[in-house]
C-alpha cells in the first residue's frame, strides 16, 4: 500500500518536466495517490497530454487562477467527477518579467497586483473551493522560496509576495484547522525550471547554494516530491502552518 493510496490529489502549476509540480505529480503517484491536473490554455493542455502519457488516464482542466469562473468550474467539475478531495498542490506564482530585471522600489502598480493576484491570492481562492470537497479532511501545499524573509536580489516582488504567501498559510491552518484541513508550504531551494529562469542572475544563486549549503548540493524534484508526499499524508498527521524548508540546508547559514 502506498502513503496516498485511494487519495484525490489537484496538483495545480505543471508546466513541463522541469515543474515542482510534475515532480510532486510523480512522487503522488508513485505512493498509489490519483493525480488531478490543471493547465492554462490549449497550448498548455497538449505539453500536459505528453507528460503524462505514462500515467495512464489522467484527468485534466482547465484554470487561469486569475478568473474566478475558471476556478468555479474546474472544483465543479472535480465535484462531479470525484466527490471527494484529499489534498490540493498550489504550485502557482508569476510577477512580470520587467519587475524581475529592474530593481524592488520600481515595481509598477499592476505588476505589484498582478503578482499579488497569481502568487498569493489564488492560493485563498483555490482552497475556499477545495475545503468544501474535503469532507474526510484534507492538506493543502503550496511552495515558498526564502528571499520571502531575506534578501535575494532580483528576486523583487516576488520575495514580497512569498512573505504573504507563507503568512496565508498560518491563517488559513488556523482557519481550516477545526475541519482537520491542515495547510503547509515548502520553502524550496533554487531549481531550474522556466520560472526561475525570470530570476536575474539565477545561476549564481545555485553555485552560492552548492558551495555553502550543509548538503552542498542543490536540491532536485525528487527531494520535493519526497517532503511533498509527507505532507500530503497522514505521516504528517499533526504539522500544519508550517513553512517546510528543501534547501540543502541552506537557509540555516549565517555566511
Ligand atoms: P514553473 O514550472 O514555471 O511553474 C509555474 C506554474 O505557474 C506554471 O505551470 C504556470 O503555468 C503557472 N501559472 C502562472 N500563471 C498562472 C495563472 N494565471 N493561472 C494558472 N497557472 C499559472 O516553475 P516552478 O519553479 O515549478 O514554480 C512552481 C512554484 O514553486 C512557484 O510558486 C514558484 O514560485 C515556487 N518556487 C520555485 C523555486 C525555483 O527555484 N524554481 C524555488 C522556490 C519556490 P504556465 O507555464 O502554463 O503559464
Amino acid at each position: 500500500m502506498g502513503l496516498l493510496e485511494g487519495k484525490n490529489i489537484l496538483i495545480m502549476g505543471v508546466r513541463n518536466k522541469w515543474s515542482i509540480a510534475w515532480g510532486i505529480a510523480q512522487a503522488v503517484k508513485a505512493q498509489g495517490g490519483n493525480p488531478i491536473f490543471t493547465y492554462l490554455g490549449e497550448r498548455e493542455k497538449e505539453a500536459l497530454i505528453k507528460l503524462t502519457a505514462d500515467m495512464g488516464e489522467v484527468a485534466a482542466y482547465a484554470c487561469d487562477v486569475t478568473r474566478d469562473e475558471d476556478i468555479d468550474k474546474l472544483f465543479s467539475e472535480i465535484k462531479e467527477r470525484f466527490g471527494v478531495l484529499h489534498g490540493l498542490v498550489h504550485a502557482i506564482a508569476f510577477a512580470k518579467s520587467e519587475d524581475l530585471q529592474d530593481t524592488f522600489v520600481n515595481t509598477s502598480r499592476d505588476g505589484f497586483t498582478l503578482a499579488m493576484d497569481v502568487s498569493v491570492y489564488s492560493l485563498l481562492a483555490v482552497s475556499r473551493r477545495a475545503q468544501e470537497l474535503m469532507t474526510k479532511g484534507g492538506s493543502i501545499l503550496t511552495l515558498t522560496y526564502g528571499g520571502s524573509v531575506r534578501v535575494s536580489p532580483g528576486y523583487n516582488i516576488m520575495g514580497v509576495a512569498k512573505a504573504a504567501l507563507e503568512a496565508s498559510v498560518r491563517y488559513m491552518a488556523y482557519e481550516l484547522g477545526p475541519k482537520n484541513i491542515r495547510v503547509n508550504a515548502i520553502s524550496a531551494g533554487p531549481i531550474k525550471t522556466m520560472s526561475a529562469k525570470g530570476v536575474k542572475n539565477f545561476s549564481d544563486i545555485l553555485e552560492v547554494v552548492e558551495q555553502k549549503a550543509p548538503l552542498k548540493r542543490n536540491i532536485t524534484l525528487e527531494d520535493l516530491g519526497g517532503t511533498a508526499v509527507y505532507l500530503l499524508s497522514e505521516l504528517s498527521s499533526g504539522v500544519t502552518s508550517e513553512i517546510v524548508y528543501v534547501d540543502s540546508g541552506y537557509h540555516n547559514m549565517g555566511v
